[in-house]
């Protein structure tokens, strides 16, 4: 029988840093622990939050009702043959952690993908991805607990519904299932993805391998992204616009250096992060919080800043870029409570 810890401290477990105390905080190391947790939140109907590392959340003063923190890792393999590994990952694994651990172990597919915070319980939900990858190129399938219907289930790809940044765990169910098990397929032989510009130029010379790409990748995230233990942060603060190639096309007419990248058929997807630099937002700063000053996509916590200044701020770059370049921009990270 596991007891919650009341009135708990969140500030070391949201990367932007808030003071925040959640009204039950439950540390679940099994899935029997999990029920438990569950049952606690649904017998006393109280609001029910599962957290990773809090990285792509910003957190309220208080959370009220149950906050789940799952807090087992390690993966195993599952099937082995001459090209690919299996990989079972529990939830509460730390995600960069994993990438070193399977770049050591000579297993290519998720070396673009280091350093992003947080756990891999929380990968899916937003699909994450960076340097050209996402979760979904190396995702087989995941088991996730079902509130609603109170069973565990298993999920494919297709069924979760994975598009850029998103995924039906966080646009069509969200809060209804908890994911406890990830499973990846690597490949055993380096496949290489260096074709983006910066991680292009940066590897520019060297031998190209897992492990030297993993480098690289630390190496240029840390020169252009705040360590959230320095100087709190969720990364990304807006999900980069999609909109029609004419609209597209308009804006280029009118700035010519807009940053713009083909999506799908008929679209494109802009650089938010120039969209809110040529705002004037780049380096804004409001009591305490601001506009990252190396990076404008990047909102920032100085300290002692909390949830509510974070989106009044976040509320005036969305209404200067909407009247300025007519493009709607959506946060990426939760807000908690909503
Ligand atoms: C410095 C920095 C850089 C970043 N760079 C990137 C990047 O390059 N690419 C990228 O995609 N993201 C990036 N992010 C965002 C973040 O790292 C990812 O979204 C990450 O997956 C969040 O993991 P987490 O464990 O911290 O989730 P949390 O922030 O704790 O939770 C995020 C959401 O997922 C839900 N959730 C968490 N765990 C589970 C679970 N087990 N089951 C069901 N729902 C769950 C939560 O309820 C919440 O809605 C960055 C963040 C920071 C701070």
């Amino acid at each position: 029988m596991i007891t919650p810890v009341e009135n708990a401290d969140l500030t070391a477990l949201n990367s932007f840093g808030f003071a925040s105390r959640a009204q039950y905080l439950f540390d679940v190391a099994s899935d029997a622990e999990l029920l438990e947790a569950v049952a606690y939140a649904d017998e006393r109907q109280l609001p029910f939050l599962v957290i990773g590392g809090g990285s792509n959340l910003v957190l309220d003063e208080y959370i009220p009702g149950v906050v789940v923190r799952q807090i087992s890792g390690g993966y195993r393999v599952l099937e082995e043959d001459e090209g690919s590994v299996l990989l079972e990952v529990a939830a509460g694994q730390n995600w960069h952690q994993l990438v070193e651990q399977v770049v050591d172990a000579g297993w290519s597919g998720l070396e673009n993908m280091a350093l992003i915070p947080g756990t891999v319980g929380a990968a899916p939900v937003q699909n994450i991805g960076a340097y050209g990858v996402e979760l979904k190129d190396r995702f087989v399938s995941l088991t996730a607990y079902d509130r609603e219907k109170q069973v565990f289930v298993e999920f494919s790809a297709s069924q979760c519904g994975f598009g850029y940044r998103n995924s039906v765990f966080k646009s069509v169910a969200p809060g209804r299932y908890i994911i406890t098990r990830v499973r990846l397929r690597l490949n055993k032989q380096f496949v290489q993805k260096t074709g983006y510009g910066v991680l292009s130029q940066y590897l520019n010379g060297q031998e190209v391998t897992a492990r030297s790409v993993f480098d690289a990748i630390v190496a240029i995230r840390q020169s252009k992204l705040p360590d959230p233990r320095d100087l709190g942060n969720a990364g990304s603060f807006f999900e980069n616009p999609v909109v029609p190639v004419e609209q597209c096309e308009q804006l280029r007419a009118a700035h010519p250096d807009l940053v713009a990248y083909p999506e799908r058929d008929g679209f494109m997807k802009l650089a938010a992060g120039w969209l809110i630099d040529h705002a004037g937002w780049k380096g804004y700063r409001t009591g305490r919080v601001g506009v990252y000053e190396k990076q404008a996509l990047v909102l920032v916590n100085y300290g002692q800043g909390s949830a509510r200044e974070l989106m009044d701020l976040a509320s005036k770059i969305q209404a200067s870029v909407m009247e300025k370049y007519g493009v709607a921009l959506v946060p990426e990270p939760r807000c908690y409570p909503q």
